[in-house]
């Protein structure tokens, strides 16, 4: 059995990693760690107040879902003490992934996997979206989250941006000379395609990429109805991470697409 610890066990995304480490049969919740739920049982397991903890524990794999500053420091200290670790905490600059990837360089172990979204269907639909480019003259993405969210666009909305326009640099301009509106036509990428973000009570996680061409368009759709949406890929990457040296950003080379 692999002993694993969840960082941020007391947060909304921590508390269900929790409950699906501890219902599969092939791990064990070993630690979780949240300052702001100390001495509380999450799962049956008593919440510690810091990382450091980890040390005497023998944990193999350390699941972050903190907050980005936070999440830097567990993974300098999960680096520095040779543990596994599988973060789902976004809003990584691309100068700190690279940081991130100087603390996890192979072949020394331990190993990382960062997964802005675990959801499959997610990790498909930025997939499909990424070969569908340059197919298409007109591409816009709308993202749609819970009214609790802060950052917009994102990470994945972002993730998929950045993909597109990497797949094709060929869109159509804007037709828009008026926007009445201020922002109307959304946020806008390097190449030309526009980001839309909606943040409504009700919502979890969901979006939307629409390709349009001559006479014909296609709509590519994901949606996270619940968080246990995200939980299948957390468990795949726990059980992974050990075989898959240095740092991984995304779930698609364990998925094979
Ligand atoms: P949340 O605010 O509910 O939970 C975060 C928890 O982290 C809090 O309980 C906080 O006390 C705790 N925390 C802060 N600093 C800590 C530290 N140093 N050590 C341990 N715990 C610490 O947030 P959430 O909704 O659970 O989301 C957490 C992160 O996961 C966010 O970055 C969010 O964007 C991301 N997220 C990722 C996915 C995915 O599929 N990768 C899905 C949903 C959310």
């Amino acid at each position: 059995m692999t002993k694993v610890a969840v960082l941020g066990a007391a947060g909304r995304m921590g508390r269900t990693a929790c409950e699906a480490i501890k219902a599969d049969a092939d791990l064990e919740l070993a630690t979780v760690v949240d300052p702001a739920a100390v001495g509380e049982s999450i799962c049956h397991t008593t919440v510690s107040s810091r990382i450091a903890g980890l040390a005497e524990t023998g944990v193999a794999v350390a699941v972050d879902f903190t907050h980005h500053q936070a999440a830097l420091g567990n993974l300098r200290w999960l680096a520095e003490h040779k543990v596994h670790a599988v973060v789902g905490t976004t809003g990584f600059s691309a100068a700190e992934l690279e940081e991130i990837g100087s603390w996890f360089d192979p072949p020394a172990q331990p190993n990382c996997i960062i997964a802005p979204n675990f959801a499959i269907s997610a990790v498909l639909m930025m997939r499909f979206a990424e070969l569908a480019a340059p197919h298409f003259a007109s591409a816009e993405i709308i993202e749609l989250h819970h009214q609790h969210k802060i950052d917009a666009p994102s990470g994945t909305a972002l993730a998929t941006l950045h993909r597109m326009e990497q797949a094709s640099q060929d869109w159509h301009a804007d037709p828009t000379t008026q926007e009445t509106l201020p922002g109307a036509r959304g946020g806008v990428g390097e190449h030309g395609v526009r980001v839309h973000s909606v943040r409504a009570e009700g919502l979890i996680a969901h979006q939307e990429v629409i390709l349009g061409g001559p006479g014909q368009s296609l709509r590519i759709q994901q949606d996270s109805y619940d968080r246990q949406s995200f939980m299948p890929g957390m468990l795949l990457a726990v059980k992974r991470v050990a075989q898959t040296p240095g740092l991984t950003i995304g779930l698609d080379s364990l998925l094979g697409v």
